[in-house]
């Protein structure tokens, strides 16, 4: 971590826009703060709700059996959480409180639940879809937005553990998915545009684990699987993802035996945005108060 990564990080605090829990990466949000992302997704509307998208809103937890079929865990164990509870009976109570009179470790004996906590917004989307059947003719177009976690405590507040994505996914054909991750990247420019922001788009990789993962990490980017929209939130780090293109081929397809209207296995792609992300950027480049942004931004989020 930099001197200027940590220093970001206090100016938040102190500007009250985020809120210290005493955990990297776990913050309150302040008033100030929400608002931006309301009127960022108001924008991001904008931008994809002509196209008629279906809006499922899932909570920050999704069913065990759906991620674990999903294979998150061979790819991205080191990101996942999980949600474990007390499940004993009264001496086992009374150990436990023991337990943390002692000062020592009571979480041994909690039990793992059906629910994880939901890595990326679209997880949760490819099993309930894949169950209503095949897709309709066209394919499909859905709007998520979901709190996602991932172990990866920080200082940088870019980095978060609990963060907000907000994704359309496209599933059908792969020239219709395809042209839709195109057609988002050129969307998602010219949005950051109307707010100000400077972008630039690259190929990118997501962090697959251990020694397999540098071969997945290399296969991703050479068949340009994922592309990320990059905006500086600090004025020394390399710029951050604040929005992410990602084609999986037909990966989630094949996984839940998604088909097309014509029994082909379904191709996917999802576009995200990081809103926690966008938010700082926008802070970073117009202030850290709103109120003071750049007439043309406050007409683009408020007008
Ligand atoms: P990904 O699935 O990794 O491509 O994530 C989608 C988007 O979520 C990224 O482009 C980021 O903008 C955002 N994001 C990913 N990880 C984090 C994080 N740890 N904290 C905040 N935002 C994140
Ligand atoms: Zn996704």
């Amino acid at each position: 971590m930099d001197m200027q990564t940590s220093s970001l990080l206090d100016r938040l605090f102190s500007a009250g826009l985020l809120i210290d829990t005493g955990v990297d990466g776990l913050y309150g949000r302040s008033g100030a703060f929400e608002d931006v992302i309301t009127r960022f997704e108001r924008l991001i509307d904008r931008f994809g709700g002509d196209d008629n998208p279906e809006a499922i809103r899932f909570p920050p937890g999704m069913n065990r059996a759906h991620f674990e079929g999903s294979g998150y865990m061979k790819s991205f164990p080191q990101l996942a959480g999980t949600i474990h509870s007390f499940c004993g009976c009264e001496l086992d109570h009374v150990n436990l409180l023991q337990c943390m009179t002692d000062g020592e470790d009571w979480t041994t004996e909690q039990k793992a639940t059906d629910i994880v906590l939901t890595p990326a917004a679209c997880y949760p989307l490819y099993p309930t879809i894949a169950k209503r059947g095949a897709l309709p003719a066209g394919g499909g177009l859905f709007d998520l937005q979901s709190y996602c976690f991932r172990h990866e405590p920080s200082k940088d507040p870019a980095r978060m553990q609990l963060f907000r994505m907000r994704e359309y996914v496209r599933m059908g054909k792969p020239a219709d998915v395809m042209a839709f991750r195109e057609d988002w990247m050129q969307r998602g420019t010219k949005l950051m545009e109307q707010v100000g922001l400077p972008v630039e788009i690259d190929v990118a990789n997501d962090p697959f684990f251990g020694r397999a993962g540098k071969m997945y990490k290399n296969n991703q980017r050479s068949q340009n699987l994922k592309f990320e929209l990059l905006i500086p939130i600090n004025s020394v780090a390399s710029p951050t993802a604040c929005m992410s293109f990602n084609y999986h081929q037909d990966h989630f397809g094949k996984t839940w035996d998604l088909k097309t209207e014509d029994d082909e296995t379904a191709h996917t792609a999802c576009v995200g945005f990081g809103l926690e992300r966008i938010a700082l950027a926008l802070f970073h480049h117009h202030g850290l108060d709103s109120g003071e942004w750049p007439e043309t931004v406050r007409q683009a989020l408020w007008g």
